[in-house]
Order: structure tokens, then C-alpha cells, then sequence
């Protein structure tokens, strides 16, 4: 199969630059001048298909190393089918699946039910986690790390903080033995309080319970302090804190291997735009205005190194029982580049630039990615591509989602940026305009 994509923006390691790709054996081929050469007409006869691309930009697929595809155990919500679909309309080619499926991934038995799914369902590359704990519940017994850690990019128990000092340094020890990176949700159940919102204005002014910001931050600062005393590699999930911007800070100036994430939500939404709507609820929640202005430092600085969704569907009968019974997750993969491309780039916050490291080049390079992806495009790379349309505005409707899930409190919102095509080893799996409605 050759593909021409022909006279599109390519994100080369020199920067944007109009050129043709070739993609052939799942390759991509970069071509020069290709209107000027006499073997224009040559080639583009000996293709099977050409794909314009005036107007718009060739990057390599996105890569988000925190998705819930709630396959094996809640395919209700999601199936691993329809969590690629989105992703792929997202203009990912890369996603990492949280181990909180049925069952989890605790030993490479259980492993196993979920990398068959993949093998026959996934449209794009799924990289699973195994889980840190045999329940994947922040408090049992270690899991067979060494067995799974073949198979897995990392170790984490998301969903679930790890709840003793002594079970996260177990953890550490063993992933440093490994080679590998504990990924962890900090949330200290002790500090809950049963909250479900932000503890701030909204919440006292509308007579919700609040989840406190300490909660959070207090887990980062002691794993913070472990990794630093073990020399473990430690990445902190959907950083949603003031104070944990500023203790990772603080580590990454002392040296310590620690590195986060930030979801679009925390970034551009805070607790002064909740409604009354499950489609507002997500944990950990949408924070103050003071913690979103710290974020958005921390992206700029360099503190958060890396943007991923935190997609996590549930089903629509759940997610409408408003904000303090539905349950915790919105969908991420279908609007999250154009909300951080309109919301970031459009308003001069960070460059493009800067957004493609924080979803390209930035999980590549902290999970050991590279060789099968790059964060630039080059020829004889693996033609892992979204094809972006960065000018044409639209309204997210979630109602046209390919997730099973539709809730997201950006529903409705006007964006630009979005993918028009993606393509994995060379292969289209996603087109703008066609109908996936019976995938
Ligand atoms: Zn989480």
C-alpha cells in the first residue's frame, strides 16, 4: 500500500515545512519538490491513493499515557474497539490503558484476557499498565510486577491512591529492580471527607461536599520524598494541585526522577464553571482558580511535562444523576486537542510547539518510546500520523462521539484544531466525514 499525502505542513525536526510524504510499508518516505520533478505524474500514478493535504499539518499521532478503556469488565462503558475509535478521531496513534478493568492486571494471566482484546479490536498502538497492588486497590499485596513487566509500560494503581508509606517503598523498590516507572494517583482516602467537588467556593455556596486540595498533595510530597530516598522513577497522574506543581517543582531542582501530568480540564476549567451536571465530575475535581493559574505555570516552566485526557466513559444513565451521585470520569480523547489548541495555543499561552512535546515528544521520551515512535517527522519513521486542520471551527458534540461515553463538561464548546486523518503503520484508521456508526 502507498499512500501520497501531498503538500501538507510537516512537522520535521526543523520545524513546519511544506513537503509530500510517501508512506509505504507503513513508512513514511519524505519527498522534496515534488510539483517541480518530472516524476511527479510518474509517481503519483504508481500510488494507491493521494490524500491533499493543502492547509494543513502532518504530525506524528499523539500519545496519551492515560486512558480508560474499561475493557475487560465494563464494556458497557467502553470497549477497547470503540476507546481506539475515539482515539483515533482524536488523532492519537499511541494510548496507555489503566489497569482498573475485570480483572485486573495483576498477574500476566489476567494480563492476558486484555492484550487479546487488543490484538483483535485495537485501531491504534494500546500499551497496557499492570497494576502496582493483586487488587489494583491501593492496599493489597504487591502484584506480580516482574512477571508483567514485559508487557506493560509502567505500574499504577489508578483509581486508587497507595494508601500506606510502606506498600508505596515495596512498589518503588521493586520498579527500580525492574527498570520500570510507578505512576501513581495520589489521593489519601483519609482526607476525603466523602467529597466529590473541589472543597472551595462552589461547593460551600451550593451546599456540596468538597474533596480537599491536601488530599492530593500530601501523597505527591511522601512519594516525592520516597523516590528521591530510593532513586525510583515516579510520575504523578492528573496533577490538579497548586501546592503539587510546587513540590514537583522543588524535586525536579533537587534532581529527583519525578515527572507529572495535567489533563486539559484542570487547565481550562476551575470550580467557578460548575453546573449541576455529572458531566462536571471527574476525580480528582476541577480546582480553584489559583490551582489552574499554577497548572498552566507549570506547563510553561516545564514542571508538568506532559498532557494526557484521563478519559474515563461510563454510561449515560450514570453519568446524569448530577454531581454528587454520578461517578467520577469524563471522555477525553475526541476534544482534547482541539480544547488545548483553542484554549492554549490560540491564546498565546504556549506555543504549538510546545503542546505537540506535551503530547507527542514528552511521553516518548519519559516512558522509552522512541525507535517504534517519533515526536518529529522523519523519513523511514513508522508512519504513525494525524493529519491536523487547524483553522476550521466547529462545536464539540458529544452526541457524534465514537466513545461509548459522552460526558464532558466541553460539550457544546467552540474549537478549532482537530484531526482530518489518522494513520497507524501506514494505514488509515480514521477519515473525517466517514461512518464508523456500526463499529
Ligand atoms: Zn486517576
Amino acid at each position: 500500500m502507498k499512500t501520497l499525502l501531498k503538500n501538507g505542513m510537516v512537522y520535521t525536526p526543523c520545524g513546519f515545512e511544506q513537503k509530500n510524504l510517501l508512506v509505504e510499508d507503513g513508512k513514511v518516505f519524505l519527498s522534496f519538490d515534488l510539483e517541480a520533478d518530472s516524476a511527479v505524474n510518474k509517481l503519483e500514478a504508481s500510488v494507491d491513493k493521494i490524500v491533499a493535504c493543502d492547509n494543513k499539518y502532518i504530525v506524528p499521532g499523539f500519545v496519551d499515557v492515560h486512558v480508560h478503556l474499561r475493557e475487560p469488565g465494563f464494556f458497557y462503558k467502553e470497549t477497547i474497539k470503540t476507546g481506539t475509535m475515539a482515539g483515533a478521531r482524536g488523532g492519537y496513534t499511541t494510548i496507555c490503558s489503566m489497569p482498573n478493568v475485570n480483572p485486573a492486571p495483576a498477574t500476566l494471566e489476567a494480563l492476558k484476557v486484555q492484550l487479546d482484546i487488543i490484538e483483535r479490536d485495537a485501531v491504534i498502538k494500546v500499551i497496557p499498565y499492570g497494576t502496582i497492588t493483586s487488587r489494583g486497590d491501593g492496599r493489597s499485596r504487591l502484584a506480580d510486577m516482574e512477571e508483567l513487566s514485559p508487557y506493560v509500560l509502567a505500574f499504577s494503581d489508578d483509581g486508587k491512591g497507595i494508601q500506606s508509606k510502606e506498600l508505596m517503598e515495596a512498589a518503588m523498590i521493586e520498579a527500580k529492580r525492574l527498570g520500570k516507572v510507578i505512576v501513581a494517583h495520589c489521593e489519601d482516602e483519609s482526607l476525603l471527607h466523602n467529597g466529590y467537588i473541589h472543597d472551595g467556593e462552589y461547593a460551600r455556596s451550593h451546599g456540596h461536599r468538597g474533596i480537599s486540595s491536601d488530599s492530593e498533595w500530601v501523597q505527591v510530597m511522601r512519594d516525592v520524598q520516597l523516590a528521591e530516598a530510593l532513586g525510583c522513577r515516579y510520575h504523578v497522574c492528573h496533577v490538579s494541585t497548586a501546592e503539587s506543581v510546587e513540590i514537583i517543582r522543588a524535586a525536579k531542582g533537587r534532581g529527583v526522577g519525578v515527572t507529572c501530568e495535567t489533563a486539559p480540564h484542570y487547565l481550562v476549567l476551575s470550580d467557578a464553571d460548575l453546573r449541576e451536571e455529572g458531566r462536571f465530575k471527574m476525580n480528582p475535581p476541577l480546582r480553584g482558580a489559583a490551582d489552574r493559574a499554577a497548572l498552566i505555570a507549570g506547563i510553561q516552566d516545564g514542571t508538568i511535562d506532559m498532557l494526557a485526557t484521563d478519559h474515563a466513559p461510563h454510561g449515560e444513565e450514570e453519568k446524569s444523576r448530577g454531581l454528587e451521585k454520578s461517578p467520577f470520569g469524563i471522555v477525553g480523547l475526541e476534544c482534547a486537542f482541539p480544547v488545548l489548541y483553542t484554549n492554549l495555543v490560540k491564546r498565546h499561552i504556549i506555543t504549538l510547539d510546545k503542546l505537540l512535546d506535551l503530547l507527542i515528544g514528552a511521553p516518548i521520551r519519559r516512558f522509552n518510546l522512541a525507535g517504534p515512535r517519533n515526536s518529529r517527522i522523519e523519513e523511514g519513521m513508522t508512519a504513525d500520523l494525524a493529519i491536523l486542520d487547524l483553522d476550521t471551527e466547529f462545536t464539540i458534540d458529544s452526541k457524534t462521539f465514537l466513545s461509548k461515553g459522552k460526558s464532558t463538561p466541553f460539550d457544546g464548546a467552540r474549537v478549532q484544531g482537530h484531526s482530518v486523518l489518522t494513520m497507524v503503520d501506514g494505514k488509515i484508521v480514521y477519515t473525517e466525514g466517514a461512518d464508523y456508526a456500526n463499529n
